[in-house]
């Protein structure tokens, strides 16, 4: 099995098959548990979540929620109505916002600072609505989480889908494109039924809203698709992605999302999970990873140097931009001096809100 090397160690990674790992094993990569944590998770139902550590239901921050890209599952910078809600709560670093600042910090700044809404896309919203379906199969009895279930909630989730963004609706060119769009997404929910079975899972956590302040102060927050847990407090983080595997070239980069949460579970529990697993519905595949203390501690030092960057801009009131490949799916080119675009002001009570992630 190979390994990766990250900041001078070598950890196993493995794309297809995943090692086994004591008492949190799979048989097949991605395919079924074996017994001991089947069993252990229905009897374990929220191993990973003291009162006040996670947040679940609650609604999400500035920086908080995924941001669009061809893989992402959720499309979000602000909506209006989050941009015009008065109360705000505490500004903190996700994983979607630290990508975005290292892409280009005038991107960050307009999704984290200005908040700018930003057209939906087919790609993003597709996956915003394969992970509801997965996220509502999971409320059903074990017996009854069948393909025919899942596509069965498809219908449904879109019309709540529509309802909460009604804009969605503008990214099609008329009835034969919406149709293409939702045989992809029932696609996609085939593809997991030949990846997992649902029947044999009982997770611990769905769509778990984390939050943890680092001792530097700065507070971090993410979504975790599911969590399972077994019988010896073994934790598995699982994220699923409609997009395809990465080459092995970009493993570390897709791996980032799943160390962020790695290092969140393991301050607020005391212990690093067992095994993060990126299940791809796009191509079939499943990327795992086994996560040691040290790469933690190091991604714990890269972002307090990342936030020092940031706030340093933020302080600067310089959020310089960066072109790269990336830009063309960036909604802000209007905005950017590198497409002829002009950029606005900067929003001071923007910059005011983005330095709380760091408390006293
Ligand atoms: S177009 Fe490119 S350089 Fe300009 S803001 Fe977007 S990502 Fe940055």
């Amino acid at each position: 099995m190979p390994g990766v090397n990250v900041a001078g160690m070598t950890q196993t990674t493995t794309q297809h098959q995943a090692a086994p790992v004591p008492g949190l094993t799979d048989r097949d990569a991605g395919t079924t548990l074996e017994p001991a944590l089947r069993e252990a998770t229905a009897v374990v139902p929220d191993r990973v979540s003291p009162a006040g550590a996670v947040l679940p239901g609650a609604s999400p921050d500035v920086l908080t929620p995924d941001a669009p890209s061809p893989d992402a599952p959720t499309p979000d910078a602000a909506t209006p109505e989050e941009a015009a809600t008065p109360a705000r709560r505490r500004a903190a670093i996700s994983p979607s916002r630290a990508k975005d600042f290292r892409q280009c910090p005038l991107l960050f700044r307009y999704r984290a600072v200005d908040r700018l809404p930003e057209p939906p896309s087919q790609a993003a919203v597709k996956g915003s609505l394969v992970h509801a379906v997965l996220e509502h199969l999971f409320d059903l009895p074990a017996a009854g989480r069948t393909e025919q279930a899942a596509q069965e909630l498809l219908d449904p989730q879109w019309q709540e889908l529509q309802a909460s963004r009604p804009d969605v609706l503008g990214m099609f060119a008329g009835p034969e494109d919406l149709g293409a769009w939702l045989a992809e997404a029932r696609s996609l929910l085939t593809q997991y039924f030949r990846m997992e079975n649902p029947t044999r899972l009982e997770p611990a956590e769905r769509e778990m809203l984390v939050e943890t302040e680092l001792a530097s102060g700065i507070l971090l927050r993410g979504y975790v698709d599911r969590v399972d847990v077994a019988p010896n407090g073994m934790v598995r983080v699982v994220d699923y992605k409609t997009g395809r595997s990465p080459n092995p070239r970009f493993q570390d980069e897709a791996l980032f999302q799943m160390r962020f949460y790695a290092l969140m579970l393991w301050k607020l529990h005391g212990r690093v999970p067992a095994r993060l697993q990126l299940v791809y519905l796009g191509d079939g595949r499943t990327l795992t990873h086994d996560p040691v203390e040290e790469e933690l501690v190091a991604l714990e030092r890269d972002l307090e140097g990342l936030w020092e960057s940031i706030a340093g801009a933020a302080r600067a009131r310089d959020f310089t931009y960066r072109t790269s490949k990336l830009c063309s799916w960036c909604s802000f080119q209007s905005l950017c001096p590198a497409f002829g675009g002009e950029v606005p002001p900067l929003p001071p009570e923007g910059v005011e809100h983005l330095l709380t992630v760091q408390g006293a």
